[in-house]
């Protein structure tokens, strides 16, 4: 496929799942989970040329050369495509670096770097999104993303953890929630990183430092090894995952911890426990939210 084919084609793609899965209204005001990756930087440009309402949101994560590099390609991206920018600084949201929360949450409790880090970039988006009045977060979640952890609950046995996941995230409906959406939901990451080349995206290629999927990179091998021989493996996860999500809704409509609704004491964010779950990290290093 040359690259207008396929440019097309990514594109045709992502207005087909917003249209199928009503995932955004006209009037929506949508605000773009924007980490400087080629999945949100694609996602954030899409948007914008076709029309929608969008702003961008970067949490500047304080990691290093990594995240400096990250947060000039989008300055420079949002500039050149006139699209406004907004910048939450870890440290000047918390008083710490995420480096520091996350070794601080750690001399504690043994949670790995990824579970504390998106904890805490999902109460911030979640946060800022409403303060700055969205109606829809976007988020840069693509094919292999939703069938790695697909796959991953299965592995670990627990079909509840796969009930909020789908094109529109959450089980819960709450006025002080912001619903996520994921376009890019049927796109495969391969295309996506081409789609990002031909259009020679400000974007870095390289993974974050910190990551510590470990679990996940190895699902992401698997996967990626039974695809050369089973082709559309992914699809076909994602496909049936779809198909049989009415029936886990259905079996876990009873159940209380998965539908309660609380408001956290601490931020008076929602919550299905009494303390939500960043306010329970940063209390764990008395950073109160
Ligand atoms: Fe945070 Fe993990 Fe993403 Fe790095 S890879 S930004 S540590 S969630």
């Amino acid at each position: 496929m040359g690259n207008v084919n396929h440019i097309d084609h990514i594109e045709n793609k992502v207005m087909k799942t917003i249209a199928d899965h009503e995932l955004i209204l006209k009037d929506d005001k949508i605000l773009v989970a924007y980490s400087g990756g080629k999945d949100s930087c694609a996602v954030l440009y899409m948007l914008k040329k076709l029309g929608y309402n969008v702003e961008a949101l970067t949490i500047d994560l304080l990691i290093g050369d990594w995240s400096m590099e990250n947060l000039v390609n989008i300055r420079k991206f949002c500039k050149e495509q006139k699209i406004k920018l907004h910048e939450v600084n870890v440290r000047d949201e918390f008083g710490y670096s995420m480096c520091y929360i996350r070794s601080a949450v750690q001399a504690k409790v043994a949670l790995k770097n990824c579970t504390i880090c998106g904890v805490i970039k999902r109460w911030i988006l979640n946060r800022k999104a409403r303060e700055l009045e969205a109606t829809k977060i976007v988020t840069g979640h693509n094919l292999d993303d939703e069938a790695q952890t697909i796959f991953m609950n299965m592995m670990k046995g627990n079909p509840k953890l796969s009930v909020g996941l789908g094109p529109k995230s959450g089980v819960m409906s709450d006025g002080k929630f912001v619903q996520r959406v994921k376009p890019l939901y049927f796109c495969a990451d391969s295309d996506l990183r081409k789609y990002s080349m031909a259009m020679k995206f400000p974007v870095l290629y390289d993974p974050c430092p910190c990551s510590s999927a470990a679990f996940r990179r190895d699902i992401l091998n698997a996967l990626d090894g039974l695809e050369k021989e089973y082709p559309q493996v992914k699809y076909n996860i994602v496909n049936n995952y779809l198909k049989s999500r009415p029936m886990l809704v259905k079996a876990y409509s009873g159940d209380d911890k998965l539908n309660r609704m609380n408001y956290c004491t601490s931020c008076g964010d929602p919550t299905r426990n009494a303390v939500c779950k960043a306010c329970e990290l940063l209390n764990i290093i008395k950073v109160p939210a």
